[in-house]
């Protein structure tokens, strides 16, 4: 590697996330090194990048230890929506704690700046709404969403431990619901549930009535609020909420999908998860303050992106033009 560059590590950098991620690294200059076992990351979203000087690939699984030099580490790593965390629960687990556990050790090693890629789901299904970064959160121990859940909030603390005991230096991001191009066309979230199905000329699944709530961020949005937090001064650690503040139902977002890919796809009602929050939103001040970030993409946009991006994966001519 060349001195004077920044090397950051990426884990998960096969992922949705990410993989964008890694393509606005390289853009400001930075040597990346993407670490990801392609659970549920995937070669393609990370094909363009294969001759690139500055980019380096290497499979492992962050349960294990890693010995490399690095700058600043963007913890990324961890199956993300409920099918794939859910499918070897033990592993999810693992992955969030020892997966930490591992980093942070590097970090303490290296003198690295680490990033842990939290999640909205340390609110759990949440009884204060919008959700500040001081709210505790609602969380079931003991269900299905536990070892997302948990794993996560596990790993904070470890973040925060680490912190304190090693002065570890530390950033906490609490990721709400992203969504764009590159997200798995099958892992049962809703947007790109929705997208398919729409594309497919399928029958919506609504879980549930399709009155619970979730607020989109488009993935670019995301992205250069990590990339802030991350550059942010040393006090800034965190944890701090990284999402779009615009609430819809999920009934809604249905309604937003059929009109934009013009499907005239019917809606169908499906049981509601068990332990599925009901409304989620996240209190954006602390970003505003602190990193002078906003989300600047709207749904609308976000969202023509997604289904073209999609209608080029299916191979499905779009019924109206997503521009
Ligand atoms: P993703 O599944 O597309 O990416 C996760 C990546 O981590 C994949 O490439 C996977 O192969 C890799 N991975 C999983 N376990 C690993 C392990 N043990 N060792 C090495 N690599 C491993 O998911 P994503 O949506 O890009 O999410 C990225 C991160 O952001 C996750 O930590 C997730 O919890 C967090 N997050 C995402 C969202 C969202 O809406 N996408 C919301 C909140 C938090
Ligand atoms: N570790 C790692 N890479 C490093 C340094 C540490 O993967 O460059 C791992 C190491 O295997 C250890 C974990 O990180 O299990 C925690 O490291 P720490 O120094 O906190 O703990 P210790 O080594 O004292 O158990
Ligand atoms: N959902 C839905 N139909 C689908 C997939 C999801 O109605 O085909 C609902 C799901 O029950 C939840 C919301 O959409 O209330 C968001 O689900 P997702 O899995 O995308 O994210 P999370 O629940 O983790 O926020």
């Amino acid at each position: 590697m060349k001195r004077g560059r920044k090397r950051v590590l990426v884990t998960g950098g096969a992922g949705f996330l990410g993989s964008h991620l890694c393509d606005r690294l390289l853009a400001d200059g930075a040597e990346v090194l993407c670490v990801d076992n392609f659970f549920t990351g995937d070669k393609e979203n990370i094909r363009h990048l294969a001759d690139h000087p500055r980019f380096e690939v290497m499979r492992h699984d962050i349960t294990f230890p890693l010995y490399v030099e690095v700058d600043e580490i963007y913890n990324m790593a961890c199956p993300a929506s409920p099918v794939h965390y859910q499918y070897n629960p033990v592993q999810t687990v693992k992955t969030s704690v020892h997966g930490a556990i591992n980093m942070l050790g590097l970090a303490k090693r290296t003198g690295a700046r680490i990033l842990q890629a939290s999640t909205s789901e340390v609110y759990g299904d949440p009884t204060i709404h919008p959700q500040p970064e001081e709210y505790r959160g609602n969380v079931n121990p003991v269900g299905p969403r536990s070892c997302y859940d948990e794993g996560k909030r596990c790993a904070e603390t470890l973040f925060f431990d680490y912190h304190r005991q090693n002065r570890v230096n530390i950033r906490v991001a609490r990721i709400f619901n992203t969504y764009g191009p590159r997200m798995h066309p099958n892992d049962g979230r809703v947007v790109s549930n929705f997208i398919v199905q729409a594309l497919k000329g399928e029958p919506i699944t609504l879980y549930g009535e399709g009155t619970q709530t979730r607020s989109f961020c488009y993935v670019d949005d995301l992205i250069e609020g990590l990339m802030r937090l991350m550059a942010a001064p040393d006090e800034v650690t965190g944890p701090i909420n990284i999402g779009n503040p615009h609430e819809i139902t999920v009934r809604d977002l249905a309604e937003h999908v059929l009109r934009l890919t013009g499907a005239r796809s019917p809606l169908v009602q499906k049981p509601l998860p068990a332990d599925d929050p009901l409304q989620r939103c996240p209190d954006i001040g602390k970003a505003r303050r602190l990193l002078g970030w906003q989300p600047t993409v709207p749904l609308e946009e976000g969202l023509r992106r997604t289904i073209g991006y999609f209608a080029g994966v299916l191979g499905v001519p779009l019924a109206r033009p997503a521009d």
